[in-house]
């Protein structure tokens, strides 16, 4: 493992009490998950520590100078979390709450996400400390090439490859990507994924996410005998995520009745038109103007739908409203919506919670698409892209199906069973160095 260049230590950041069950950093729900799903498997227990720990944080300052002429100073991170099966891989958030802790978590999310799509990429996370509706767009791009600059020497596409996630977009990957070549005087596109197309990004990277919602939601549904045409959906959050896979449910038949931004939720128990209703990137936070009927988000998650699709941030089901949940099915768009204690909970009360790191995890493979495409420099069409997102998903979809009939596990268990198994292989191989 490499060592922790950060000035802080990374046991400062992992070393929190993780007794309390509903305690919700996202480092301390992954670490119980990850003890959680161990318990089914064989596997030494001291790969399992290792993976308890991400290989480093860095934390970095970026100055940056506002359109007024002052400085502004802001706190950059990226967790890289293992890179036993290749270079470490995952998005930047800018977002006010981002925290070290936050970043930890995530990257060990990137880490088991990759080991279920079988890719052959580690896990790293990061992100900047900011609200970017509070910043020009001048200011974003001073900001991110700032920053590109300050973790110039630990990434690259044979290292830690970034890519979008919330508050970032492929404009920000174009001035990471555009940083960085400058920097090194040679244009490598595969530095970061998620790029326009016109510089090597691929096409559909950017419906990827909310595509392998869709798809694994309609193979849930599936499995669950819900006909499409006959299952109500309710999703939360309408970026890209939420959008794209509330309009593909729809286009498949299932009948969308409530979508939500931040400002709460359309609602039409009939029935809504996704494809009428703005995305976030289409016109921001503008869902509840486009509806007759509006509800609260909390209210949203409370629905009595077939499915539940939470695609906005993490931690909304909680311990707090898990018993409320009258959804029979979840599918997981965000990031770690659920904590550990409403997970026991809806697993209790048998509403199968298929998790996201198996459910979102076409945003990455479609990366490995995009990073492929720019190291052969032979681009894709939109149809390749698709097809082998459908496969690398249906296929996903087997292995993880498979550990939930074999050892009777619930979906999250069963996608950890699978990654895990990959990752202690790998590390069994590879062995410690020195
Ligand atoms: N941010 C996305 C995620 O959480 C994509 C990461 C990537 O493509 O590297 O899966």
């Amino acid at each position: 493992m490499s060592s922790n260049t950060s000035p802080t230590t990374v046991e400062s950041a992992v070393s929190q009490p993780d007794d309390d069950a509903e305690a919700t950093s996202a480092v301390a729900t992954a670490r119980r998950q990850l003890e959680h799903a161990a318990t089914h498997l064989d596997i030494d227990p001291n790969i399992v520590e290792r993976l308890k720990h991400p290989a480093a944080v860095h934390e970095v300052t970026v100055p940056v100078e506002r359109d007024d002429g002052s400085i502004d100073v802001f706190t950059g991170y990226r967790a890289h979390h293992d890179s036993v099966r290749g270079p470490f891989k995952g998005g930047l958030r800018y977002h006010p709450g981002v925290t070290r802790e936050e970043c930890i978590g995530l990257s060990m999310w990137m880490t088991w996400k990759c080991a279920v799509m079988d890719l052959p990429f580690g896990g790293a996370k990061g992100g900047i400390v900011v609200d970017p509706k509070e910043l020009s767009q001048a200011e974003k791009e001073r900001l991110t090439r700032r920053f590109t600059d300050e973790i110039r020497d630990i990434i690259g596409p044979n290292k830690d490859i970034p890519a979008p996630d919330m508050g970032t977009d492929p404009q920000t990957m174009s001035w990471i990507m555009d940083a960085y070549s400058m920097q090194e005087a040679e244009t490598l596109p595969g530095v970061v994924t998620g790029k326009p197309p016109v510089i090597g990004g691929s096409y559909g990277r950017e419906e990827a996410p909310g595509r392998s919602v869709a798809l694994i939601a309609r193979e849930a549904c599936n499995y669950y005998d819900y006909p499409l045409e006959e299952t109500t959906v309710a999703v939360q959050g309408f970026g890209s995520v939420g959008a794209n896979a509330a309009r593909l449910l729809d286009e498949w038949g299932a009948t969308v009745v409530a979508v939500s931004d931040v400002n709460g939720a359309a609602y039409d128990p009939t029935g809504l038109d996704p494809h009428a209703i703005p995305s976030h990137d289409e016109e921001p936070e503008a869902v509840t103007d486009y509806a007759d009927e509006t509800i609260g988000n909390d209210e949203l998650l409370t629905l009595d739908v077939d499915l539940l699709i939470p695609a906005a941030i993490g931690d909304v089901i909680t311990e707090a409203n898990a018993d409320s949940i009258r959804a029979d099915l979840i599918v997981e768009g965000a990031n770690g919506p659920t904590t550990f204690a409403a997970d026991t909970i809806l697993a209790e009360r048998d509403i199968p919670v298929v998790p996201d790191i198996l459910a979102n995890a076409g945003g990455v493979t479609v990366s490995y698409f995009e990073w492929l495409q720019d190291i052969n420099r032979r681009s894709w069409s939109l149809e390749e892209v698709q097809d082998e997102l459908d496969k690398e998903m249906l296929s996903a979809w087997d292995d993880v199906r498979a550990e939930v009939e074999t050892r009777g596990v619930t979906w999250r268990d069963a996608a950890y069973i699978v990654a895990l198994s990959r990752l202690v292989d790998a590390h069994a191989n590879r062995g410690l160095w020195p």
